[in-house]
């Protein structure tokens, strides 16, 4: 289901009260869901010993969500300078932190070997002499190409832009050592959104045959093995949710295999993003306008600057109509932002109730790739986020973004500068 029934319980009755408090839109976060999430991930892995999520920060980055993430133990997964400063700021230091980046320049790997450094996940191996002081522990991307069909929403990983291929991978390790590296894990991400637990399970199974494969060609014992993110949500209600127990099961079923043949197994890493907060968010914006023209169009007062995967992907968001839930859906509407872009549309032909002038729509599902993704096309600026505590109570966690923020950057010192002539 989309937004659980537990989160609609504890938002709706107050939601007139954080509009009248806060003013529309904002995003708005359930602590209580974003726990729930990380503790059963704890619970159902809890048979694979040193098993650790790292948060795929990108997803939803704001420093008082990655404080959740990090009082439940997790790490992050950082791709970015500003996402290393995020994980930093909340505390993670060293192995706490994954460094997944691609095309990684000179900045990055400096400001990564910063502060104790973290876990650098390289993505080439072109990369691996360009690592100004190559780390003791090292981690690979491993890209299957077409040993593996990619998920729908990811694609082939043969066009993939990622990682190490398989004829590169024995190479990959063999040439960390030469620089030094002692300790190693191996990565890999191939899927999306995807709510088949058995390609987990199938991808699962390959890191720890790769991991047997360089073991066998190098003697490297490996210390950990990341799964990648990938773990799909629902979006729409007739969708089912991935099957946790049963991927958990066949998972550590795997784990325990390749200890019984090795006498020792790798620890095994994830990254979900989109799974541990993408439900745990919604949109919460107000109507302003009714306009019937070809189509019933519903105006709010959010646009895509505020959530982009409708426009952009197509993408599904369930919605409600605030104190509406139980009325007949009988009327079909688009309900559009107001940007100038005619797929600034949060709902296409979406059967609902009939909508009044000051009614409040709950978006579901913008806990990750949501605010995260927005921008300020056409000025239409982004908007604040809350929390909604355990205890009930609400918190600003990150203000909107104003028309002074909007022209910060048009505020810098003159710099001109006259190219010298071509002569002749
Ligand atoms: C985006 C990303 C993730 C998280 O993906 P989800 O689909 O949100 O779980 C994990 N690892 C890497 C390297 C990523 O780029």
């Amino acid at each position: 289901m989309p937004m659980s029934q537990s989160f609609k319980d504890r938002l709706f009755p107050i939601a007139a009260q954080l509009v009248d408090h806060y003013g529309s839109p904002f995003h708005i976060y359930d602590e209580v869901g974003i726990r729930e999430t990380g503790e059963m991930l704890k619970k159902i892995f809890s048979g694979i010993d040193g098993f650790r999520e790292y948060y795929a920060v990108k997803a939803l980055p704001n420093p008082s969500i990655l404080k959740l993430m990090f009082d439940m133990g997790f790490g992050f997964d950082c791709s970015s300078i500003g996402e290393l400063r995020l994980s930093r700021q909340v505390g993670a230091r060293g192995e706490q932190i994954m460094f997944t980046s691609n095309n990684t320049n000179q900045v990055e790997f400096a400001v990564a070997a910063e502060e104790g450094g973290c876990v650098l996940n390289l993505d080439d191996i072109s990369l691996i002499d360009k690592v100004p002081e190559f780390p003791e522990l090292i981690c690979f991307r491993y890209n299957p190409g077409p040993r593996r069909t990619g998920n729908v929403i990811i694609g082939n990983p043969v066009e993939a832009k990622y990682g190490v291929t398989h004829e590169q991978v024995v190479s990959a390790y063999r040439q960390a050592q030469q620089r030094g590296a002692k300790r190693f894990g191996l990565h890999t991400m191939v899927a999306s959104n995807e709510l088949d637990y058995t390609y987990m399970v199938e991808t699962a199974r390959m890191v720890l045959e790769i991991a047997e494969l360089v073991e066998s060609e190098l003697g490297i014992k490996f210390e950990f093995v990341n799964i990648g993110g990938g773990f799909g949500i629902p979006y729409s209600p007739d969708q089912a949710p991935l099957d946790v127990d049963s991927m958990a099961a066949e998972i550590t079923a795997l784990f325990n295999a390749f200890r019984a043949k090795h006498q020792y197994v790798p620890r095994m890493y994830m990254e979900s993003g989109r799974f541990m907060t993408g439900p745990h968010g919604c949109l919460i914006t107000s109507a302003i306008n009714h306009k019937n023209i070809y189509r019933d169009y519903i105006g709010v007062d959010a646009c895509m600057s505020a959530l982009m995967r409708p426009a952009m992907y197509g993408a599904y968001h369930h919605l409600d109509v605030i104190g509406k839930e139980a009325l007949p859906k009988d009327h079909i509407y688009d309900v559009s932002g107001s940007l100038c872009e005619n797929n600034d549309k949060f709902a296409v032909q979406r059967e609902l109730p009939k909508i009044d002038e000051g009614d409040i729509l709950a978006i579901h599902d913008t806990g990750a790739h949501g605010h995260a993704m927005g921008f300020q096309y056409n000025a239409k600026l982004r908007p604040k986020e809350l929390l909604l505590r355990a205890d009930g109570s609400v918190e600003l966690i990150r203000r909107e973004e104003t028309l002074d923020d909007y022209f910060a950057t048009l505020n810098f010192k003159v710099d001109q500068f006259h190219p010298a002539q071509n002569k002749g």
